[in-house]
């Protein structure tokens, strides 16, 4: 009985597949939910928190099923990867506007196509890096959308302006016509605990407000994973990235 074997495959395929998209729509009203409630607590507005799905490692697939459930900013760490699935993705959804952000490290020679793809470069973290990518944007036309990255922590492995060489990197900034800084962005050393993470949020936002004293509009806070961005929302994130919450564990 081939037929009724294929049948009974094809059936298994299709469940997992119902299966898989099940857990994707009910991930997403989960964290939109629970992103609301820490918005809720701290006294703030849940729609000035906007969610960032982090699609790393992530296939076209999924990240199409990601956005038939709603999702509207993804997040990519490499800009290979991103141009991949950007132009891929191009193809099939062109009924819906996505913003692309940037949220991993940026080098100074892949500033040109960071800027033909990402609406908003979370990782601005040198002079020189902001000199390059104005460069590119003014010959591309493009004012870019920018959040500058500080380090928090003395963590080799982390990129990240310091916290002593923030100011002169936003007041080079704002001398550049093609850059625009929207805010801060941090990624805090790895804690189980959300509460051991939470002091790192409340310094990024003491450096904004103290930027902002300076004369810098800077109202973008991106700070907050899967494994903390509530407490990253009471202390004032305006984006979270959330990956491994949404999509599962990555291998
Ligand atoms: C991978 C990544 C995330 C998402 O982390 P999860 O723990 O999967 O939510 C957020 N921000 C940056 C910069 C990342 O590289």
């Amino acid at each position: 009985m081939r037929t009724f074997e294929t049948i009974l495959i094809l059936a298994f395929i299709c469940n997992c597949y119902y299966y898989k998209l099940q857990m994707l729509k009910e991930n997403v009203s989960n964290i939109l939910e629970r992103v609301g409630g820490a918005a809720v607590r701290a006294g703030r507005s849940p729609v000035d928190i906007k969610l960032v799905a982090v699609t790393k490692t992530v296939d076209i697939d999924t990240i199409r099923e990601a956005i038939n459930a709603g999702l509207r900013i993804l997040g990519e760490n490499r800009v290979q990867e991103a141009q991949r699935k950007i132009s891929n993705l191009k193809s099939q959804i062109s009924n819906v506007k996505i913003e692309w952000h940037l949220i991993g490290h940026l080098q100074k020679n892949k500033a040109k196509y960071a800027l033909q793809l990402f609406d908003l470069i979370h990782t601005v973290d040198s002079v020189s890096l902001a000199e390059e990518l104005n460069r590119q944007a003014e010959k591309a036309g493009k004012v870019q959308r920018i959040l500058v990255q500080v380090k928090l922590s003395e963590e080799e492995t982390k990129h990240g302006a310091s916290e002593g060489a923030l100011m002169t990197i936003l007041g080079r900034i704002r001398e550049l016509g093609n850059l625009r800084a929207e805010g801060l962005m941090t990624i805090p050393p790895f804690f189980e605990d959300p509460e051991k993470v939470r002091p790192y949020f409340r310094k990024l936002r003491e450096l904004r407000d103290e930027a902002e004293s300076a004369g810098f509009g800077l109202p973008e806070l991106s700070m907050g994973m899967s494994g903390d961005f509530e407490a990253a929302i009471e202390e004032g994130a305006t984006l979270v990235r959330i990956g491994a919450a949404l999509f599962g564990e990555r291998k």
